[in-house]
């Protein structure tokens, strides 16, 4: 049975000039990993910090754990880790001393506190610079530090804004991992945002499409692609070699052909590789019609849509009204 943890019901927030989240609805459930995709501006922070009691809602309710933040801030956040996309710490500390001081806040003794934290940065993977001044870690490492600051008051959902920015690719994938493995061993679950389409792809449950203050689709990425590609689901593309020689007219004949296959929607030819888009599975005509014209076909391959095709339909479609 899915448990709902979060809630948010015509969620509103105004600034003077502009709305910054419009009439959001979305429920998140207990255990889930929860991806707010957008561009910046779209107001993934603006919603963070109302679920948080950090800025108040201008209408609408939200619940997180079954606590009104608005009423109860200081509930919510016995219960909820944030970590913020500008996250610091005490730089003249070392990594362990800024996680005991974070355990003291949350009411622990010093030595309960030490303890936790050195496990905690053991699970993280900070170790071996649990001793070494904040101020000499790494965006990597601090982002790994506040993970385990967010988990010392053993929290029931993590809100994550912005994790892997400013961290490069390879670092950002394995910290989205680490998040992953140590929300699904608690059982914790987690609500992050991002602009990095295809980071959140690999990592969230269901995510939700955020543009200008509006969720515009919410889903896991198999639903959102049939729901949006239901009219041409199969994709194929090809690789191909001509002649240096061959005229234009090779290329556009080939595109005429394959656009006469039954089935087929549309052709898009970008130098030697081809995009089809169609209502039916026609790698076999496509791989004969290539063939017969006399050109080499070196690959051919069936794609599924991913968040990135997603992604532009819907700001496309956003960016045209
Ligand atoms: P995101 O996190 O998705 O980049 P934000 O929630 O930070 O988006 O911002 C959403 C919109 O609200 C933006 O247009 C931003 O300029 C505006 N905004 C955010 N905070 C404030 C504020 N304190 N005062 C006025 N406008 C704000
Ligand atoms: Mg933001």
């Amino acid at each position: 049975m899915s448990e709902p943890i979060i809630i948010l019901r015509e969620l509103t927030k105004q600034y003077d000039q502009a709305i910054a989240v419009d009439h959001l609805n979305l429920t998140i459930n207990k255990g889930e990993i929860f991806g707010l995709l957008g561009p910046n501006g779209a107001g993934k922070s603006t919603t963070i910090l109302m679920l948080l009691g950090l800025t108040e809602p201008t209408s609408g309710e939200v619940q997180v754990c079954g606590i009104d933040p608005v009423s109860h801030p200081v509930e919510v956040k016995r219960k909820v880790g944030y970590l913020p996309d500008n996250v610091r710490f005490y730089e003249d500390l070392t990594g362990i001393e800024n996680l005991i001081y974070t355990g003291q806040l949350n009411r622990m003794t010093k030595k309960q506190a030490r303890e936790k934290a050195l496990q905690l940065l053991t699970r993280v993977g900070l170790a071996d610079a649990a001793h070494q001044k904040t101020g000499t870690y790494s965006r990597g490492m601090i982002q790994r530090l506040g993970l385990a600051d967010v988990l010392m008051k053993d929290p029931e959902v993590i809100i994550m804004d912005e994790p892997t920015l400013g961290i490069d690719p390879t670092g950002a994938k394995d910290f989205l991992n680490l998040i992953v493995r140590l929300s699904r061993e608690d059982a914790i679950t987690v609500l992050l945002s991002s602009h990095y389409l295809l980071q959140v792809q690999e990592v969230c449950d269901r995510i939700g499409l955020f543009v200008k203050g509006k969720l515009i689709a919410v889903g896991d990425i198999a639903s959102l692609s049939q729901e949006l590609f239901a009219n041409e689901p199969f994709r194929i593309e090809a690789i191909i070699h001509w002649e240096r020689n061959s005229s234009w007219d090779t290329i556009s004949a080939l595109k005429q052909l394959l656009l006469q296959i039954n089935g087929v929607a549309k052709v898009d030819i970008e130098d030697e590789r081809l995009h089809i888009s169609a209502t039916q599975d026609v790698t076999a005509q496509v791989a004969r019609t290539i063939v017969m014209q006399g050109i080499d076909l070196l690959a051919l391959s069936k794609r599924e849509h991913g968040l990135e095709d997603i992604y532009h339909r819907y700001f496309e479609s956003e960016s045209i009204q």
